[in-house]
């Protein structure tokens, strides 16, 4: 990773020395073991503080739209889908855009590293080889970095960006095809044991919306349950609202949602959001043959339409 780091810092300088751009969008080390944070460099002084590691999950096209700086951006595979889809939307300049694809190994779920220690305070941890360090207060404990993957990242088809202007470290070849595993398992369930499941993860949700607010997708000036005329939820936090909440998110975000992941890494409840998010990118996969942010020039699935194209999820007396 240290490899990786000083040739992104090399080429963000170069970039930034011969005033190909204005800023170069990356990481920095963050404050918390395991942790990186956004960071921008405007300088080519600024630039050695990029870096890259395990820790970089935050999706950075949400800083990408309605620029009129020129801009560079440290981008892994997913966070490329999402600027395909936003350059789609008319929401990015591609001529002012400049991608530094990475290939992505994968990131640390923080979930998996807290339950691996049972929940105890964690002062210090590193990545050392194929395995994570984990120290804090009388304890040190050493996990499997495989094990500490995020789902998401397990089940991704596009690790390598699908564009960039240049790529930085090796190739690394995804799924064949996204398993949807636990998709199929929740499509299997009866109609009372799926709205069981999703009563009590909606039970969890505060309404903090940390999952929206993480997504690129979601970048509406006035989000449906920000407004007063109509009020379409009540601003209270009840079970009922929470998911007309999101499930109208989820169909907002159909044959959009790049499967990046950052809404459920965003959520400090745990709450499996993926499910329905999930579901529909599957749907639209299965229904229409189309994956989100894999193709400039391909029409967007819910902007086309053919005779041949599925009636099964229409209601019929
Ligand atoms: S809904 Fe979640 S997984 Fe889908 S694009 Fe938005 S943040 Fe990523
Ligand atoms: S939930 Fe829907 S209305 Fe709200 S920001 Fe996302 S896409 Fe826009
Ligand atoms: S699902 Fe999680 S992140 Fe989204 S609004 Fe609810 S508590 Fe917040």
């Amino acid at each position: 990773m240290q490899n990786l780091s000083n040739k992104i810092q090399d080429a963000a300088k170069k970039l930034l020395e011969e005033k190909k751009v204005d800023v170069v969008i990356g990481f920095e080390q963050g404050s918390l073991p395991l942790r990186s944070t956004p960071y921008f460099a405007r300088t080519p002084e600024e630039t050695a503080n990029l870096i890259w590691n395990s820790g970089c999950e935050n999706n950075l096209a949400n800083y990408l739209r309605k620029r009129s700086d020129k801009v560079a951006v440290v981008a892994k595979g997913c966070d490329v889908r999402s600027i395909v889809v936003l350059v789609k939307e008319n929401q990015i300049n591609r001529d002012n855009l400049y991608i530094i694809g990475i290939p992505c190994s994968g990131m640390i779920d923080q979930n998996k590293v807290n339950a691996a220690v049972n929940g105890k305070e964690i002062s210090e941890a590193a990545v050392n080889g194929d395995q994570v360090v984990i120290k804090g207060e009388g304890f040190e404990t050493t996990v499997a970095l495989a094990d500490m993957i995020h789902d998401f990242c397990n089940d991704c088809k596009y690790p390598t960006p699908v564009i960039f202007d240049e790529l930085i470290g090796e190739k690394i070849v995804g799924k064949d095809n996204v398993s949807y595993a636990e998709i199929d398992e929740f499509e299997a369930k009866s109609p009372a044991e799926r709205q069981a499941y999703l009563a009590a993860e909606m039970s969890k949700c505060i309404r903090c919306y940390a999952c929206r607010n993480a997504c690129p997708m979601c970048y509406c000036s006035e989000c449906f349950v920000d407004c007063n005329t109509p009020e379409w939820i009540s601003k209270s936090i009840d079970a009922g609202d929470n998911l007309i909440f999101h499930a109208v998110r989820a169909l907002h975000l159909g044959g959009r949602c790049v499967d990046c992941g950052a809404c459920t890494r965003a959520c400090p409840m745990g709450v499996d959001i993926g499910k329905l998010t999930r579901k529909l990118a599957k749907d639209v996969k299965v229904l229409f043959d189309y994956e989100a942010g894999v193709s400039l020039e391909e029409k967007c699935a819910l902007s086309t339409f053919t005779g041949d194209d599925s009636e099964e999820f229409l209601v019929k007396e």
